[in-house]
């Protein structure tokens, strides 16, 4: 069966966005990442055109120096961080170059001209964590490497071999290889997507700045689109009577701890209505953050919303809470019953498992 090149490429596009949402990062490094990696498709074209089948470490850290060098500038008397513990160490490298120079101020390029030794350190070292951080982990989801964008041949177990790193560094031969290879039309796929990725990913990065630097824009955001979490306590007795006391997920009692979930993540799609309303405990709630739920959650899901429906409803009632099972059960089919098979599902605690098509409709349809 021929494969419909524009369905091919919105579904790399679906799948680029998922693995942005679900990466577990506490720094921007991802960001810097796929934009870096955008942009030396668009610059490495040949004259045809046609997007780079790989290109090195040593040119990814290039670049994600100079998306990094406007950012590391006073913002409003500081420089902001991009990491939820110390400033990330990409950052600091260039900020401790930036205030080695007698105007910290110029563009890159000048300063590239006036240090250019420390500037080649500074490459290397930023080269080096980009090779033990974000590359092999920037395509894990849930403990599992989804070969989406590209392939490398180290995994995070490069660590104990910074020495061949520094040799390929320094001669431009030797054991460690520093290739990115793209997966077959992915360049040309981020090529075509460029317009509509980029102003995503630099709205997701602003997004976590602005959180990490608690910017008035990410209150504004949380405020313009964020759940009211305060308001869901109205509710949260009565759903936990209903599931007699126990955690949603894995039926373990909820005590003081119980927390109310959007089974529905409230980051997919807004849905403030009851039954998309369930109680879980802390750990739960916590692993489960803005990951659909797999199958058998599902199924249990439904089957509550089923069987309980007049409770719901009452409980809805008594509450003056939002209520609106069939749009609720419609965003469920929406978003569930066209997730391509290889999309990971959250379990409980780590644990993910591959959609199942099959069963999902058999459980929505
Ligand atoms: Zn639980």
């Amino acid at each position: 069966m021929a494969v419909d090149p524009a369905r091919d490429v919105i579904a790399f596009g679906e799948r680029l966005l998922a693995l942005l949402d679900q990466g577990s990062f506490v720094a921007t490094y991802k960001y810097a990442v796929l934009v870096g990696l955008m942009d030396l498709c668009l610059e490495k074209a040949d004259r045809h055109g046609v997007a780079p089948d790989s290109v090195t470490t040593r040119q990814l850290a290039e670049k994600v120096i100079e998306l990094y060098w406007p950012q590391t500038a006073e913002f409003r008397g500081r420089t902001l961080k991009q990491n939820s513990g110390r400033q990330a160490r990409i950052l600091s490298g260039i900020i401790a170059f930036r205030e080695a120079l007698p105007d910290p101020s110029v563009p890159l390029q000048r300063a590239r001209r006036e240090a250019p030794a420390r500037f080649e350190r500074l490459a290397r070292d930023v080269e080096w964590t980009l090779i033990l951080m974000p590359l092999p982990r920037l395509q894990v989801v849930g403990g599992h490497t989804v070969s989406l964008v590209y392939e490398i041949g180290w995994d995070v177990s490069i660590e104990r071999s910074r020495r061949e790193v520094r040799e390929q560094q320094r001669t431009g031969r030797g054991s460690f290889d520093n290739q990115i290879r793209f997966l077959p039309s992915v360049g040309d796929h981020l090529v075509k997507l460029n317009g509509l990725l980029r102003p995503l990913i630099h709205r997701a990065w602003t997004a976590m700045v602005a959180q990490l630097n608690d910017l008035d824009e990410s209150r504004l955001e949380r405020f313009l689109f964020g759940v009211d979490r305060v308001q869901l306590a109205a509710v949260r007795p009565g759903l936990t009577d209903l599931q007699h006391g126990r955690c949603f997920y894995c039926q373990s009692r909820v005590l003081r701890d119980a927390e109310v979930d959007h089974f529905i993540p409230w980051a997919r799609y807004p849905d403030n209505g009851i039954e998309n309303l369930v109680v879980a405990d802390k750990r739960c709630n916590a692993a489960k953050r803005d990951f659909l739920a797999a199958a058998p959650h599902v199924g249990n899901w439904r089957r509550r919303n089923e069987s309980r429906l007049t409770a719901l409803a009452e409980l809805a009632r008594e509450a003056e809470w939002e209520r609106h099972p069939e749009d609720t059960l419609g965003v469920a089919r929406s978003l569930y019953l066209r997730l391509p098979a290889v999309t990971r599902l959250w379990c409980g605690g780590t644990e993910f498992a591959n959609a199942d098509p099959a069963r999902l409709r058999e459980i929505l349809g």
